[in-house]
């Protein structure tokens, strides 16, 4: 298929690299076309290494910040992984590049327009082992559960108990934690509950149940 974006891309991975990113999560985020997760009028922005508009007051990471989440998860092939905020589908299309065909990704969504647009992206982009869920991510998916690894992509309270719960022994979760000064938490169940604050970011706020209101 024709790429018309290639070099843009290569550009964007050339610059992680640089940030010491690495070569896995490189070779996936060299393989999702990020032009075809944001709105028509953004795509000659796509490769840029900032937030974009995606609807709905909501954004899509930046792609430094997409990589650095995937490195902290560990993810491997196989993984089953729960992703909240869908969003534009990108995040959710990266994890399933590196956690390939044999494991599939489920991401929430709580904003009906974004459930549509992250999953005609998806299916507009190929991607057949990720499902996007309408509903309160801070719930979890019990249906679904024990995750291998949670990607918490907006930013909570606190770590919602459900999510927790629905960790398998030695999972990983990336969450976000803090209102309007927030910082990155790797939080990984061993015997008990390790908590390790990564960095500070800023993402949209986690609405829900066990969210903000
Ligand atoms: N991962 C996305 C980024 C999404 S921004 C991407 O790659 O584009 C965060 C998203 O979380 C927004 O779409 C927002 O609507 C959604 N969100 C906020 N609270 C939520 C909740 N309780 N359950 C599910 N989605 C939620």
């Amino acid at each position: 298929m024709n790429d018309e974006y290639k070099e843009e891309r290569k550009r964007m991975v050339d610059l992680l690299r640089r940030q010491g990113v690495s070569t896995g999560v490189l070779e996936a985020m060299n393989r999702v076309k990020r032009h075809l997760f944001v709105p028509p009028e953004l795509r000659d922005q796509a490769y840029g290494d900032y937030p974009l508009p995606i609807g709905g007051g909501q954004t899509i990471s930046a792609p430094h910040m997409v990589a650095m989440m995937c490195e902290y998860l560990k993810l491997e092939k196989g993984d089953k992984v729960l992703e909240i905020g869908a969003g534009s589908g990108y995040h959710a299309a990266v994890i399933a590049e590196l956690i390939g065909t044999e494991g599939r990704v489920y991401t929430v969504e709580r904003l009906p327009l974004l459930v549509d647009f992250s999953t005609r992206n998806l299916r507009d982009a190929g991607y057949k082992n990720v499902v996007v869920v309408s509903g309160d991510g801070t719930l979890g998916l019990p249906e679904h559960a024990p995750f291998d690894k949670i990607c918490v992509t907006c930013a909570a309270p606190s770590v919602p108990p459900p999510l927790l719960e629905q960790l398998k022994t030695r999972g990983r979760m990336v969450i976000p934690i803090g209102r309007y000064i927030q910082e990155l938490y790797l939080v990984e169940k061993k015997n008990g509950i390790e908590k390790q604050s990564k960095c500070e970011v800023a993402f949209v706020p986690l609405i829900g149940r066990f969210g903000f209101r």
